[in-house]
């Protein structure tokens, strides 16, 4: 009688509860009957256990699991795709409605950071960016955000790797701040104690400087930022990043600044993201704008090594030319790190996200 019933029509009239934090679940399990404090205990069911089915919440009275059943889901899309690289980062495809949804698992040493995505896609077109030159498609929902992080628990359990995810950065595919609202309930998820329970010094939100959204994200929530600059003035910015038109380096930075004083994430200052393009914006002179711009905010600065794509002019600056560039600005007081390229062979490094499933020999 059933048969022709669709699962997807059945779930999309329902609650899913990874779209919910903490506040919004407590209405919604009220709205049923349910005491206030079985919030806590559904969310540590779903983010210690990674439970999905209300039958095993034995705790939950039958008659509330029922009523669960009838109007919710615990939905989290999985992997269908996953990518090792030599060196040990994972990138991982979620495919929805043939959309595609790229996360990454870097493992270091003492620590292991999940790349995540905050859209398909990104409508910025940064012109050294893959991400960027493709269509964009939409904005992620709360749940398919918080879903690559459950997936990536949950496989790395399975898997018995030791190196669990002790970090988040918002550094995949799309531009969190043109999702502002998801992108903040996924965090307050992220933050939650019986969420995923990070600090807020280890989940870093990158931005290319969307300004009015930033200006609101410092009411919202406090985590690390990081400031895609790329450029030490508005003429090169100009050039490689089309947002820069409508929000000039000037009230980028201002933004961040304001962002500073409310935030205790970063007590050590923001993160500087400055990705090498041979020629364009690496020369001594550059650096020397670079240092004289950011004298005033307390931050550190990321040299990005440019990944490339097919398809695209652009060289990455060579590792002397790095090297050097990085020494004008110690020379000048500040901290530099040259970022490793992590994933390159799988094309799970920055910028190299598209959403399209490469074949490998
Ligand atoms: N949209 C956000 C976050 C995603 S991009 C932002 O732009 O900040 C994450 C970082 O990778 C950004 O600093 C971005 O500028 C950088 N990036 C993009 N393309 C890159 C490439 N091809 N090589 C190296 N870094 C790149
Ligand atoms: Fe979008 Fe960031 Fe890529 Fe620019 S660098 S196109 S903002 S994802």
């Amino acid at each position: 009688m059933y048969k022709n019933i669709n699962i997807t029509q059945i779930s999309k009239s329902k609650i899913n509860l990874l779209d919910l934090n903490r506040k919004k679940l407590k209405i919604f399990l009220m709205s049923l009957g349910a005491k206030s404090f079985s919030t806590q205990q559904i969310m540590h069911w779903m983010y210690n256990h990674y439970c999905d089915d209300f039958n095993k919440m034995l705790n939950i009275s039958i008659k509330i699991r029922s009523k669960l059943y009838e109007q919710s889901i615990i939905f989290a899309s999985k992997f269908i795709e996953e990518r090792i690289s030599f060196d040990g980062t994972i990138k991982w495809i979620t495919s929805i409605n043939d959309q595609k949804i790229e996360t990454v698992y870097i493992p270091e040493k003492k620590r292991a950071t999940l790349c995540v995505s905050s859209q398909i896609g990104c409508p910025l077109k940064c012109h050294f960016c893959a991400t960027g030159q493709n269509n964009f498609q939409r904005n992620l929902k709360v749940s398919e955000i918080i879903a690559q992080i459950w997936q990536a628990n949950k496989i790395l359990k399975k898997k018995n790797i030791k190196n669990r995810i002790t970090n988040i950065v918002f550094m995949g595919m799309g531009e969190p701040l043109l999702n502002l609202n998801n992108v903040v309930t996924a965090i307050q998820i992220i933050l939650d104690e019986y969420g995923f329970g990070l600090s807020k010094r280890r989940i870093t939100l990158s931005t290319s400087g969307i300004v009015p959204a930033l200006d609101k994200l410092k009411h919202m929530i406090d985590v690390c930022l990081a400031i895609s600059l790329h450029a030490p003035n508005d003429y090169i910015r100009n050039l490689i990043m089309p947002i820069n038109k409508k929000y000039n380096i000037n009230c980028v930075l201002n933004s961040a600044k304001k962002y500073l004083q409310y935030s205790h994430a970063n007590r050590n200052g923001i993160t500087i993201e400055y990705v090498m393009l041979d020629n364009i914006n690496d020369s001594n002179n550059n650096a020397e704008e670079l240092a004289n711009l950011l004298k005033n905010i307390p931050s550190k600065i990321n040299l990005i090594p440019w990944n490339s794509f097919l398809g695209s002019s652009f060289i990455c600056s060579n590792m002397n030319r790095i090297n050097i560039f990085a020494n004008i600005l110690r020379n000048k007081g500040f901290i530099v790190i040259i970022r490793k390229n992590r994933g390159q062979d799988i094309n799970a490094a920055c910028g190299q996200l598209t959403g399209k499933i490469v074949k490998y020999d």
